[in-house]
């Protein structure tokens, strides 16, 4: 694809949601009221409303790599702010994917420089017992998300403002392109998954 691909692209969307929809974009145009707020990874592959097949004006997001709710990070809180307080969404979605590279670099340990700042926040969120067998990829994934509905469900402005807002969280699958949507009890499938995941959310204690 190509830069001069965008224009024709976009101006075939204009085109696909007038002839179904004259007033679409005025409607639009008037203000948004989107039901989820969701919190995804920027990898280029799981965009949440290409996935879900959802028209705009549904989805308020926010993105960063490996769909990390980070207590200090000063986007994520007026996000999530607006999203509760103006917005009044009726639920938040956290959408992690299989194969997620920002979770692999953590769990590698890589060192690079320049993604040491982010990274660290991934590492927080993933297993501390690193030897363990147990942890596959798509493990690993699911575990970081189950970590970030924890972590939101802590967050001051949850606390205060999304009392009754359900967190949800979702793992979409790369390879299939399936979506799971999990609740908590749900995102853990046999007993002694739950006991060995719950006993390390359990020991680590969120940073705030
Ligand atoms: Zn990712």
């Amino acid at each position: 694809m190509e830069l001069k691909d965008l224009k024709r692209k976009n101006l075939e969307f204009q085109k696909k949601w007038l002839k179904d929809d004259p007033t679409f974009f005025e409607r639009l145009n008037e203000g948004q009221h989107p039901e989820f707020l969701v919190v995804a990874c920027s990898d280029s592959r799981v965009c949440p409303t290409t996935i879900m097949d959802v028209e705009p004006g549904h989805m308020f997001i926010h993105r960063n790599i490996a769909n990390q709710v980070v207590h200090e990070d000063e986007s994520f809180s007026a996000t999530l702010y607006y999203a509760l307080v103006h917005l009044k969404v009726k639920y938040i979605l956290i959408k992690g994917h299989t194969g997620c590279g920002g979770v692999q670099a953590a769990w590698a340990d890589n060192k690079e420089e320049g993604l040491q700042g982010w990274l660290k926040h991934v590492k927080e969120s993933l297993p501390e017992d690193r030897e363990s067998r147990e942890w596959t990829s798509e493990k690993l994934c699911k575990y970081n998300v189950l970590y970030q509905v924890t972590k939101l469900k802590k967050h001051p402005v949850y606390q205060e403002y999304g009392q009754g807002v359900p967190i949800i969280g979702a793992l979409y699958n790369l390879a299939s392109g399936e979506m799971d949507v999990y609740d908590l009890d749900a995102l853990i499938q046999s007993d002694a998954e739950r006991e060995q995941v719950m006993d390390m959310l359990n020991q680590t204690e969120v940073e705030r």
